[in-house]
């Protein structure tokens, strides 16, 4: 049994991940930097540790501070939540060595899921659908470089193996510029992932982001609990999430959804985890897998009525997984919205004191957020400041909550981008659903358009 955990995360997250132990009668130490002391569930925590300064890599990212907080609470296990060491293999195998349970998959596999080539390997092998492409590392030979690409056709991107967070890739339009750009991304990865592997994949125009959230336990169960759609994206982050994907039918879900349960099986995989593929005309392609709880999961707690955070703690607990996939049923819709702590127009980070709180509420609202009325934002950590959900038995009444939710909620003090939400919501063509992932940036670049237009 958990007994008591270390909960290696701040914000909104660390508030989920809380709640979800405090319902199943785990203890909970929270860690924060001396910046975050005023953090809600460092208050609620039954007990806290001070691990470091403000900056991530002396805090949240300074392993030992938190294994030595985990010892000196007597925890018995460490949750990662994302971002800060949630997919860093040596943090799991640190803590693993250290005598306690890393909540996640083993660091093998984090390893492997880490590393787009090997990932990509394990994946065709399993039957997984991916990109046409190199089928492995790109070597020295020009001539073989040259010819994989026309193969393929271009346009194609480069991309770098130890790659992550939309850096280390690089479209090509025609052979005449794809010799320079293999070594252009292969010395600019080994400069930023001290790694020079790079890849080549077929560049997708127009696709959508549609990701499938697994579950799997030590006993070989793994189920999968749908898709959720994340095409609406700023520069490679997601800003809207919805679940089901608008356009999927039960036949693709369950196709998909069983090739990421075998995958899950051979790799051994625990824990919760999402595939993420990019999907156009009718067809899947793998591009990588999170080995983690990600910031969108609740639309998918919504329409599958299972809390994935519990689950990740009772697979931690070696118990099996409490659902078969003959008991999850998908029922309605959910969309999230990211509340960030920025500009709507310029998306200039807004750090500061919330002065005014108000959350909207009413049927099928869900908010996971830490903030509060006299909150500071810090200026250190990522904008988001907290997520609200909406759900409904249809998309319609989903986005009808989801546009109720976004008027009645008020937050004073800094700026967010709770307008620009309202314009998503409001979009007709979000509205008929399955817009591609270039839209949001065509959408904001129409925007300033007219707006220069009218000044
Ligand atoms: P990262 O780990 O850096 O997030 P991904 O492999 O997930 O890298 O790719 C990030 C984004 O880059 C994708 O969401 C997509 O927008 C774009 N991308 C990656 N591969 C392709 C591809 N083969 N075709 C078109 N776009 C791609």
């Amino acid at each position: 049994m958990l007994d008591k955990i270390v909960i290696a995360n701040r914000g909104e997250i660390a508030l989920r991940i809380l709640r979800a132990c405090r319902e199943l009668g785990i203890k909970t130490v929270a860690v924060h930097s001396v910046a975050d002391a005023d953090l809600m569930h460092v208050r609620l925590a039954d007990e806290s540790v001070c691990i470091g300064p403000a900056s991530p890599m002396e805090s949240y990212l300074n392993i030992p501070a938190i294994i030595a907080a985990a010892e000196v609470t007597d925890a018995v296990a460490i949750h990662p939540g994302y971002g800060f060491l949630a997919e860093s293999a040596d943090f799991a195998e640190q803590v693993e060595k250290s005598g306690f349970k890393f909540i996640g998959p083993r660091a093998e596999t984090i390893r492997l899921m880490g590393d787009k080539v090997s990932a990509i390997a394990s994946m065709k092998k399993a039957g997984v659908p991916c990109v046409p492409g190199s089928d492995g590392p790109l070597g020295d030979d020009d001539n073989e470089n040259l010819a994989i690409a026309k193969r393929i056709s271009y346009p194609v991107i480069i991309k770098a193996s130890g790659g992550g967070g939309g850096r280390g890739m690089r479209v090509v339009h025609s052979e005449a510029t794809l010799l320079d750009s293999i070594a252009l991304t292969r010395n600019e990865a080994k400069a930023a992932f001290n790694n020079d592997v790079v890849y080549m994949e077929k560049f997708l125009e127009n696709p959508r982001h549609i990701e499938i959230q697994i579950l799997a336990d030590a006993h070989g169960n793994a189920i999968y609990l749908g898709e959720r759609d994340c095409s609406m994206q700023r520069r490679h982050q997601k800003v809207v999430e919805e679940a089901p994907a608008p356009g999927i039918t039960e036949q693709m879900r369950r196709f998909i959804g069983e090739r990421c349960v075998e995958a899950c099986q051979d790799i051994g995989y625990e824990g919760a985890g999402t595939f993420e593929f990019l999907y156009e005309k009718g067809e899947f392609y793998f591009i990588e897998m999170n080995t983690r709880i990600q910031v969108e999961h609740p639309v998918s707690e919504f329409i599958s009525g299972v809390d994935i955070i519990k689950e990740q703690l009772r697979v931690a607990e070696d118990q099996p997984l409490s659902y078969k996939q003959t008991d999850i049923e998908f029922k309605g819709h959910a969309i999230e919205c990211r509340i960030n702590a920025e500009d709507s127009e310029t998306f200039i980070p807004s750090p500061g004191t919330i002065t005014v709180f108000h959350a909207p509420g009413g049927p099928g609202v869900r908010i996971d957020s830490h903030i509060y009325a006299g909150y500071k934002v810090p200026p250190y950590y990522d904008s988001m400041i907290g997520k609200l959900i909406t759900y409904g038995e249809t998309r319609e009444v989903a986005l009808q909550r989801m546009e109720m939710a976004l008027e009645e909620i008020i937050i004073g003090g800094i700026k967010t981008n709770i307008d620009l939400q309202r314009r998503i919501i409001q979009d007709a063509n979000f509205q008929k659903g399955g817009v591609n992932i270039h839209y949001l940036e065509k959408m904001l670049a129409e925007n300033k358009k007219l707006e220069d237009v009218i000044l």
